[in-house]
């Protein structure tokens, strides 16, 4: 299973602050998605088993299909009169299926086309088209282009789609050139709310209510910072899930995400709203407009283990002598992605004596992290960068001194070394003192659903 080549660009559309439906461009944030990785080990692992409760061959069938999590590559079926518009095109072709290719990681239009045998005289006409067909430069995995070919392998049509938004169609004209447009898509989005109550497990608790495997992956990353939902689950522990369902023409897509979401844990009930600030950016609160995550995620590699520890003095095999380790190893197969562990910028990416390639990021005044025996830097990655949360910015390798693969990592504060694996995270920013009104009114008809779910409850019990 890999989440490396997730497309963070795959979501699409938001609700409007009135609560009507307003289709909008946003962009998912890679914090979520190392937190669903992080979680998604812990449930193969453990099979989202309440405490207490004995792992069992049931427990086994039970754990959930990971690869369903939403913010996959799957995209849709083009809407009909995309559908329609081609068919009354291509009626002189229209025995000859249309290809799909699924683009991977390394992949280019030119290697494309090249391993479809579209020659490279074609490559070069639609790369240089217009601005449209530039975007085909920056194709990324996960994406998929379809290709209509004659019988010679000439190019008649192509379609290359972006995101569930958009298609850019490609079409072969009567002179032998092509012409491009974009067609865009519009999502519906409609709030559903649903809620449930544990007896076994969390996953069992929401097939009964009906809530999709994906929906709750993304509750436990919204609250995975401050519920270890491998270990702190117990049975009465209930939850209410706000969430998007996206619809194409009345056709359900998909999916949207969690807008407002509530757990009780052990009597102790946390709550969450999304909010996109007026400047664009997004994130999930509390409601008194706390972040939910923290600043730094404890851990930039998924997959991995602990192979060496923060300590003053330690052995070090390769130069026979004892030093300190100020930082943490993660043992890791070669090639693992390392993930930015917070938003920041980089201040250095180069090859730096013991520590390989290494790569330093400044968050704000006080943090930086550094991450070293790299096997080689994400694309894109370099010096004078911003990153995010959760972002790729390197993989895992042995280069400088290292007996293997694994990433040291490092975490310093005002430029002391501290234990990664200890120090205080601090809180990633709340939403900010000038949009509190902004927020309060964005974000309050979800929370006013989450609360009926209270009344609901406290009437059952009555
Ligand atoms: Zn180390």
């Amino acid at each position: 299973m890999s989440f490396q080549d997730l497309d963070f660009k795959s979501d699409r559309a938001r609700l409007s602050r009135s609560g009507n439906v307003a289709p909008a461009a946003r962009t998912f944030h890679p914090g979520l998605l190392i937190k669903l990785s992080l979680v998604a080990t812990l449930v193969m692992l453990l099979g989202f088993s309440v405490s207490n409760w004995q792992p069992s061959a049931k427990a086994a069938n039970s754990t959930p299909k990971l690869a369903r999590l939403h913010y996959s590559l799957e995209l849709p079926e083009p809407a009909e009169t995309l559908q329609q518009e081609i068919a009354q095109t291509v009626d002189e072709i229209e025995s000859t299926p249309w290809e799909s290719v699924t683009i991977k990681s390394g992949d280019t239009l030119a290697s494309i086309f090249a391993k479809k045998g579209i020659s490279p005289a074609t490559t070069h006409q639609i790369a240089r088209l217009n601005e449209q067909t530039k975007q085909l430069r920056y194709i990324k995995p996960g994406q998929e282009i379809q290709l209509l070919l004659d019988e010679e392998r000439n190019l008649r049509q192509m379609k290359y789609i972006p995101d569930i938004t958009r298609t850019l169609l490609i079409q072969r004209t009567e002179d032998q050139s092509f012409s491009s447009r974009i067609i865009n898509f519009q999502l519906d989005a409609y709030p559903v709310y649903r809620e449930g109550r544990i007896e076994n497990s969390l996953f069992e608790a929401a097939a009964n209510a009906d809530i999709p495997d994906d929906v709750i992956m993304d509750l436990v990353a919204i609250f995975g910072w401050d519920i270890d939902f491998s270990l702190d689950i117990r049975k009465g522990d209930r939850f209410g899930i706000v969430y998007e369902e996206l619809y194409k023409d009345d056709v359900k897509i998909r999916n949207g995400r969690i807008l407002a979401a509530e757990f009780t844990n052990d009597g102790k009930t946390y709550r969450a709203v999304y909010y996109t600030d007026p400047t664009g950016e997004s994130d999930y609160f509390s409601p008194d407009g706390k972040s939910m995550r923290k600043a730094f995620l404890r851990s930039p590699v998924e997959f991995s283990r602990i192979s060496s520890r923060f300590t003053s003095k330690r052995w070090h095999p390769l130069l026979s002598k004892w030093r300190s380790h100020k930082g943490v190893d993660y043992a890791a197969k070669r090639g693992t992605p390392v993930r930015a562990s917070g938003d920041g910028k980089v201040i250095f990416a180069g090859s730096k004596g013991g520590y390989g390639r290494l790569i330093v990021i400044r968050h704000g005044g006080r943090y930086t992290t550094a991450y070293g025996h790299l096997h080689r830097y994400a694309r894109g990655v370099r010096s004078g960068k911003k990153v995010k949360q959760g972002q790729i910015i390197g993989y895992v390798g042995s280069s400088g001194l290292a007996t293997g693969p694994h990433l040291h990592y490092e975490f310093r504060v005002n430029g002391t070394h501290r234990n990664p694996l200890t120090v205080k995270l601090p809180e990633a920013r709340p939403v900010h003192s000038a949009y509190e009104s902004h927020f309060k009114e964005n974000t309050q008809v979800y929370l006013s659903m989450l609360r009926l779910m209270d009344r609901t409850l406290a009437d059952n019990s009555q």
